[in-house]
Formats: structure tokens, C-alpha cells, sequence
């Protein structure tokens, strides 16, 4: 059933990926199942230097010392699903010191031996991105996006958590432009007309030339909430869930506060009428401040730990441990996410997952990912104790200085 379901959707063969106008891109995504990194080849990408590596189809344990390219490698083979490093950092800091260009190159191979070769370089004088498929640079970067079905674990996944509400908002971003057609564009239509209203506030502008951005914010802002909250609500369960089974059954809820008061509304006319009235009734402020004072820009996914009751806001009252916890059951959503939207099983990248949890929390994110994740994995750690998933069986990998040894 699954095989002929993939027989079907990627008709047109190999080289049957065509450029696809930016409304198709995520449509495309349901139809074009890449899952298995079969060969990557890097060319000065941070101290990678060049390397050219055959993947096994289960994955591979890569185990090195600290400061030796783990994290850089799993950042690189990130980078062909987002065209972006998945640490808070730019394009530049990506190419090897000393160098002007760096290049990633992923052979992905779907389940019935179809391939396709995903490129990006980058170039840091004229700041130049050109991604291709099969060959084909593509207009829209858009156009490219999730070809990997990835998800990275991190350390840094934390700050989802401990940070502020833009990290979560991007979170929410990355896995609903990767999953949900139309989420995209929705989002970066809103976007420029956010910072043209906002640059018509702070310029002192009529109310006449603030208002003319009304409509298309309101449009493309309900679009984006309400994507955002039937993702929220339909995931919550998940979360908990995961949440209940890495900490041993302790309790914890993720809810969607909406930067607009949605009052009850429902479906997205309703919505947008909110959305209005919420406008309507801030322009006293909004001229006070010189900025759009409601919207999706201002939601928040909010976390909280379940205490007798009680609802503790996670990142006010979460300890570390908690805080991971909550980190890796966004994770393992976003994971299901992929399986659920796309049909297939996520590439799984674990960068060095196991330090910092206690031992009763590692085994049981372990037993985890045994159970739940089926697909490729990638996992990275400086102690050949922390790569233990998959029964000890990956094949294992050395990193040193950025030199790669199977
Ligand atoms: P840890 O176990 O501590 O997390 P790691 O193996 O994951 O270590 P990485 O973060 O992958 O380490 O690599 C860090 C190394 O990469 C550092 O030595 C750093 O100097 C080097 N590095 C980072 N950016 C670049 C770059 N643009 N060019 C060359 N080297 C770089
Ligand atoms: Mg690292």
C-alpha cells in the first residue's frame, strides 16, 4: 500500500522534478518523499573542508571529541532541508575561514529507489544562494524547502523553551511552512505588510495610508493564527503524551495565546472580523507606540508544567531538566508532524541528545526514539555511550579536526 502510494506520487521519474511556481511548493511537498541521505558531499563548509560521504540507509554514529564538527555536520546535512542553519547564525559563518564559498550536495533516495540531488552554495562576497534540483536552480528557494524531511535534536533546543516567544513562533514557522500548504506564503505576505504599516506608524503617517495595509493583514494574519491554533490544538495531546514518557509520567500542556483576542472565533472569516476589530480598537495605542500593536507576531505558544492542578508556566518555573524535556517533546512532535503529513519516516538528527538528562530521563528518550522513529538517524556524540540508539548496531564514525573516518 505504502509502496504503491509512493509509485504513484512521484510519477514523472527522476528527473520529473520540476520547478514549481511558488503556490505549488508546498502542495509539492505532499507529493515528493525523499527520506533516505544516501551520499554527502561538502566543500568548505565551516572546518569541514571537503569530504565526500556515503550514508548507510539505517544511519550512522559519529563520535568525536568536543570542538571537532559534529554539530557542524549535522547543521550541514540540516541545511539542505531549510537552506539555513539551524543555529542562530548567517550564511557567512558557514564558509570555512579563509574561503569565499561553501557547498552542500545531498543525494535523497525515496523508498522505491528514485533519487534526487539537492545543492546549496553559498557565496560570502555578493552574498549570493543558489540552490538547485537535479541541476535546476530554483527561482524560489521556496521551491526546495523540506525535500530532507528532517528533524534536528539539539542542545540548543532549550532556548525553544527558555527563550523568548519569537523562538516558538519560529518553531511554529519551520514545521507549519514545511507541513502545511499555503502556510508560507500566508506568513511572508503578512510579514511585508507588517513592516510597511509599521514603517507608515513610526513615520508619523495619515490614517488614511496606515489603514490602506488593513486588509491584506487582516487576510494574510488570520490565515497565519489560524494555522497556528489548529496545529496547537490538534498537537497538544502529542505533547503532553511525550512529555508524560520522558519524564516518567509528570505532566505538561502546550496551548496557543493568540496575539489577536479571538473571542470564540472559529473558522477564518471569523477570525479576520476579530482581527479587524482588534485593530480597530488599538489605534490609540498604535500611534502612541509607532508600531502594529496586535497580531500573530505577538503569539505565544505558552508551556506549562501540570503541579497538582495547578498550570506553572515552564519557562518561569521549569527546571534544566524539564525545560529539555519539554525541548524534546516539540522535537518528537514536529517528528510526527512529518510522518503524519508527508507519510514517511523523518531523517533523525541527534546532536549529542543524552548530555545534560538524568540517566532514568536518557534511557526513557531513548526507549523513545526506539519506538517512535524508524527512519534514518544521525546521531552525534563525544562519548561512544551517548550513540547508543538503534541497539549499539549504527555503524560508527570518528570526527577529528573536521576529518571524517568510517
Ligand atoms: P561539541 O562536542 O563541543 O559540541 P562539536 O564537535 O559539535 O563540539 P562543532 O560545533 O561542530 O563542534 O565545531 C566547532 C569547530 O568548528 C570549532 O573548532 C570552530 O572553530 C570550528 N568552526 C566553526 N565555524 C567555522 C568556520 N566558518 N570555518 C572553520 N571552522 C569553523
Ligand atoms: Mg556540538
Amino acid at each position: 500500500m505504502k509502496a504503491k502510494k509512493f509509485g504513484l506520487l512521484l510519477r514523472g521519474g527522476r528527473r520529473g522534478v520540476v520547478r514549481l511556481n511558488f503556490r505549488d511548493a508546498s502542495r509539492a511537498l505532499l507529493r515528493i518523499r525523499f527520506v533516505r541521505l544516501s551520499r554527502l558531499t561538502l566543500r568548505n563548509f565551516r572546518n569541514l573542508g571537503r569530504q565526500d560521504l556515503e550514508f548507510p540507509p539505517e544511519g550512522v554514529a559519529v563520535v568525536g571529541n568536543n570542538a571537532q564538527g559534529k554539530t557542524n555536520l549535522l547543521e550541514a546535512i540540516y541545511y539542505l532541508e531549510t537552506f539555513r542553519s539551524f543555529r542562530a547564525t548567517t550564511d557567512d559563518h558557514l564558509v570555512a575561514f579563509g574561503e569565499g564559498v561553501f557547498r552542500v550536495v545531498g543525494e535523497l533516495d525515496s523508498e522505491d529507489g528514485e533519487r534526487v540531488s539537492v545543492t546549496a552554495a553559498f557565496e560570502k562576497r555578493g552574498k549570493r544562494k543558489k540552490v538547485t534540483l537535479d541541476g535546476v536552480e530554483q527561482g524560489r528557494i521556496a521551491d526546495a524547502l523540506g525535500r530532507l524531511a528532517a528533524v534536528i535534536f539539539s542542545p540548543s533546543d532549550v532556548d525553544l523553551v527558555s527563550g523568548g516567544p519569537s523562538q516558538r513562533r519560529r518553531y511554529l514557522d519551520i514545521v507549519l511552512s514545511l507541513s502545511e500548504p499555503g502556510y508560507l506564503r500566508s506568513l511572508q505576505d503578512f510579514r511585508a505588510i507588517l513592516s510597511r504599516r509599521n514603517a507608515a506608524l513610526k513615520g508619523g503617517q495619515g490614517q488614511a495610508s496606515v489603514q490602506a495595509w488593513d486588509t491584506g493583514l487582516v487576510r494574510s494574519g488570520a490565515a497565519v493564527t489560524q494555522t497556528r491554533r489548529d496545529w496547537v490544538s490538534t498537537r497538544c495531546e502529542a505533547f503532553c503524551g511525550y512529555y508524560s514518557a520522558v519524564s516518567g509520567g509528570f505532566g505538561a500542556c502546550m496551548e496557543y495565546r493568540p496575539g489577536v483576542r479571538l473571542d470564540g472565533a472559529a473558522g477564518r472569516e471569523d477570525i479576520e472580523a476579530a482581527y479587524g476589530a482588534s485593530l480597530a480598537a488599538s489605534t490609540e495605542r498604535e500611534r502612541r507606540l509607532g508600531t502594529t500593536v496586535v497580531g500573530p507576531h505577538r503569539d505565544e505558544l505558552w508551556m506549562t508544567l501540570e503541579d497538582e492542578g495547578d498550570h506553572l508556566d515552564l519557562r518561569e518555573y521549569g527546571s534544566g531538566g524539564q525545560r529539555r524535556t519539554a525541548a524534546l517533546a516539540l522535537r518528537l512532535v514536529e517528528a510526527r508532524t512529518i510522518r503524519e503529513t508527508r507519510g514517511h519516516e523523518p531523517l533523525i538528527l541527534l546532536d549529542d541528545v543524552f548530555a545534560e538528562l538524568d540517566a532514568p530521563r536518557s534511557e526513557r528518550i531513548l526507549g523513545l526514539l526506539e519506538t517512535e522513529e524508524s527512519g534514518q538517524v544521525v546521531i552525534t556524540a563525544p562519548k561512544p555511550s551517548d550513540v547508543r540508539i538503534r541497539g549499539g548496531a549504527l555503524p560508527r564514525w570518528s570526527i577529528d579536526a573536521g576529518r571524517i573516518a568510517s
